[in-house]
């Protein structure tokens, strides 16, 4: 424990959801941390959910995971992309591991007789919270991001929480996110943020600071009115115009002199110049790269819903930007590869093709077609989770002649269950049931693909799966070429964690953990990046057959 000053820090959102408030938090937390605070984001999601394990992808985007495990919203991924550590399970708080603490502690009578409510018990867990959250981890700035928007029935106690840690703490700041929607000839509404603004204000909460997203940038008039009607001065109202990456924001506030503004409020030391060059570099690599565009494809079973897939994505754009080249992702539905006769059809045009991770049956066949067109064409192929599981199951059908190998989790009845879930798996009663969560580690064999990625013997990667690779017919697939290139070295046997192809298939790689969770524009997943430079290699062999065709 320390006895540190703590500030906080609390984003709202109003209006409307969908607006950025976690790409706000992050920016905001980074103009922090690249001074030298120590910055702690929290989430604050009200649903009654203990975690985000049980919700499905296809309704609330990405389950992220992190390194201890927790199942998390998928703003975690943003706060990690932006500010390269890990955050620990403790910065989730919501509705459900709040209430089911207070009923917990009902029940063993820690409230000795009294009844239980809303204020005084509940507000003082979630005050208690926040402030452990900043002691443990000896933070200069907690910054809290608060899910849903100003007057949900759900995040109601949450704010009001929040309203009375201003009078308990000496620096507190608000933040509210709203959005000006322009009608007729550009002309921007401000009408809306006055009235989010005396929504929160009714509830006891003047923001400090307003951030003011639209589709162009703030115009002064607007700026102007905002400052009037909501009590906020005209230096603190921000402009959140449209970007064409998520990352520009931390330079766009710069350049407003935010942090300035907050720094009085907090108590910061003004001078502390922000380090920001680097960012600055790899963000202009995305938006405008020396070199072409690299065409990926990803085959999934939410590609509507690209939310689900927002780390893969994240991944690939770092790992791009690491080699200078623009990218241009195709989200390609697996179970439509499965109606084509000709599949080179839908893939024959890209540099890269990846499977990335997933659960249930549908699409799975035509995710396997889209591993067999990659090994026999020779293009780039990236598995993440399912992509390895599936991997293993083409090589065993197509190399080593297993007709129906498969998984268990689609034939619980295959001849050959060349994934399938362990005994010691069944026994893993963390959080998740069976699922392997986490980050574990990983051994990695010398001179092969993940060797020169990772550089190194070693590696800890994020996991959230129930099958593996198993271990019965891992000796038939190394004999027939597939390298085992990285394994978790259990006490019951290794456990397979990375899988190539041999080097004259072309360039295959696939894990059994999400490497996207931990990749950062900073920090690109390693095996991301080496997938890149294969689809540059290939891109290069490629050209002139497209040349061809187009003539
Ligand atoms: N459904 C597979 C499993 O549970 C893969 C999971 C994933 O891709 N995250 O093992």
């Amino acid at each position: 424990m320390s006895d540190k000053k703590t500030r906080f820090i609390v984003v709202a959102g109003s209006i409307m959801s969908g607006l950025g408030k976690g790409i706000v938090t992050a920016s905001i937390s980074k103009l922090l941390s690249t001074r030298g605070y120590k910055v702690i984001p929290i989430k604050f999601d009200g649903y009654l959910n203990v975690d985000c394990g049980t919700m499905n992808p296809f309704r609330h985007g990405e389950v992220f995971v992190l390194d201890d495990g927790t199942e998390v919203d998928m703003d975690f991924g943003t706060y990690e992309r932006f500010l390269n550590f890990s955050i620990d399970g403790s910065s989730s708080i919501t509705g459900g591991k709040l209430f089911q603490k207070i009923i917990e502690k009902e029940r063993k009578g820690d409230y000795l007789g009294r009844d239980v409510q809303f204020v005084p018990h509940l507000t003082n867990e979630i005050k208690n919270w926040v402030r452990d959250v900043g002691a443990k981890n000896s933070a200069d700035v907690v910054i809290i991001e608060v899910g849903g928007t100003v007057g949900d029935l759900e995040n109601g106690y949450f704010l009001e929480a929040m309203r009375q840690l201003q009078f308990e703490e000496e620096n507190v700041l608000f933040v509210q996110l709203t959005y000006l929607p322009s009608l007729f000839e550009g002309e921007q509404k401000t009408k809306p943020t006055q009235q989010a603004t005396r929504l929160l204000q009714s509830l006891g909460i003047q923001p400090h600071i307003i951030l003011a997203r639209e589709q162009e940038s703030l115009s002064d008039e607007a700026r102007k009115k905002i400052s009037l009607y909501c009590n906020v001065r005209e230096e603190a109202v921000f402009d959140d115009p449209l970007l064409k990456t998520i990352y520009e924001l931390p330079l766009i506030l710069e350049k407003q002199n935010f942090y300035d503004m907050i720094s009085d409020k907090l108590a910061l030391d003004k001078k502390r110049a922000a380090e920001l060059a680097e960012w600055k570099t790899l963000v202009e690599k995305i938006t405008s790269p020396k070199n072409e565009k690299l065409e990926i494809a990803i085959v999934g079973k939410y590609t509507s819903v690209k939310d689900a897939y927002i780390s893969v994505k994240e991944a690939l754009v770092h790992s791009a930007a690491a080699i200078d080249y623009g990218l241009e992702i195709t989200w390609i539905e697996a179970s439509n590869l499965e109606k084509l006769s000709n599949i080179g059809e839908a893939l024959g045009k890209f540099d890269g093709i990846l499977v990335p991770g997933g659960f249930g049956e549908r699409g799975i066949e035509g995710k396997i077609s889209a591993i067999r067109y990659a090994r026999e064409n020779k293009v780039p192929y990236l598995g993440l989770c399912l992509g390895l599981q599936l991997m293993v199951v083409e090589y065993a059908r197509h190399i080593c002649k297993l007709q129906d190998a498969n998984s268990t989790e689609f034939n619980k009845k295959t001849t050959y269950p060349v994934i399938d879930i362990l005994p010691e798996q069944r026994a893993i009663t963390k959080l998740g049931g069976t699922m392997r969560l986490g980050s574990w580690e990983c051994d990695i064999k010398s001179k092969t693909i993940a060797s020169k990625a990772y550089n190194g013997a070693h590696c800890f990667e994020r996991h959230r799966h129930r099958y593996e690779v198993n271990p019965e017919f891992m000796d038939q697939l190394s004999k027939s070429g597939l390298t085992f290139s990285g394994v978790y070295p259990s006490k019951h046997g290794d456990i397979v964690e990375i899988a190539e192809w041999p080097a004259n298939f072309g360039f295959g790689v696939a894990t059994q953990a999400h490497i996207e969770l931990k990749s950062r524009l900073e920090a690109p997943a390693p095996l991301a990046v080496e997938f890149m430079k294969a689809a540059v290699a290939y891109r290069k062999i490629r050209e002139p057959k497209l040349e061809i065709t187009k003539r």
